[in-house]
């Protein structure tokens, strides 16, 4: 059987991570040294794009991570950890990764894919791309455009996001775009 054989017969041919049946394809979890059933996972197109393009997420699309981080597997698990530390603005995202208990050596490789561990000092001030400290509630235009995964559309550049909540990281602050509620970059802001 091949990999992907193995996993989807595992997966019940489903993604094992928010259980969508499309685009599914074998994500072999970096850093890759031996690609098995215990390294990679089966994942739906959506989820694919927005692991590859950790600064764009979908925000609601991860919820069903609520589910699939009790997966018995571990790359699921080890997925399941990386993705919520990414959402970590996200309270609920916290209060899953709270929940999740992986042991030492999961823990280790989960930790080693994620972006360089940047401190994360929730007592900077949020600044825009022109340095301009950003506020509860202000209002902010885009300086480039972002596609929204997940929303299938493209938020262009000047759209304004009003009444923004800033986060406990001080290079992202959530807003709505088009009634979506997203995660967006500081750095790709300018107050309004
Ligand atoms: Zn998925």
């Amino acid at each position: 059987m091949s990999l992907f054989d193995t996993l989807m017969s595992r997966s019940h041919s489903k993604c094992e991570l928010c259980a969508s049946t499309t685009e599914l394809s074998v994500y072999e979890i970096p850093p890759v040294t031996k690609v098995n059933e215990n390294t990679a996972l089966i994942v739906c197109g959506t989820c694919k794009t927005q692991i590859e393009n950790p600064n764009n997420l979908d925000v609601n699309h991860w919820r069903a991570l609520n589910e699939s981080m009790w997966s018995e597997f571990a790359p699921v698990q080890v997925m399941a950890f990386r993705m919520l530390t990414l959402l970590n603005a996200e309270s609920w995202a916290r209060d899953l990764l709270e929940q999740l208990y992986l042991d030492e050596s999961l823990l280790e490789w989960a930790k080693a894919g994620l972006p360089e561990e940047e401190e994360i000092d929730s007592s900077a001030p949020t600044l825009d791309s022109n340095g301009t400290r950003l506020l509860e509630g202000d209002s902010v235009t885009l300086i480039k455009d972002l596609e929204v995964k997940g929303g299938g559309f493209t938020a262009k550049r000047g759209t304004l996001v009003k009444n923004i909540t800033l986060t406990n990281n001080p290079k992202h602050i959530e807003g709505r775009v088009n009634g979506i509620q997203i995660v967006l970059v500081a750095n790709f802001l300018k107050k309004a």
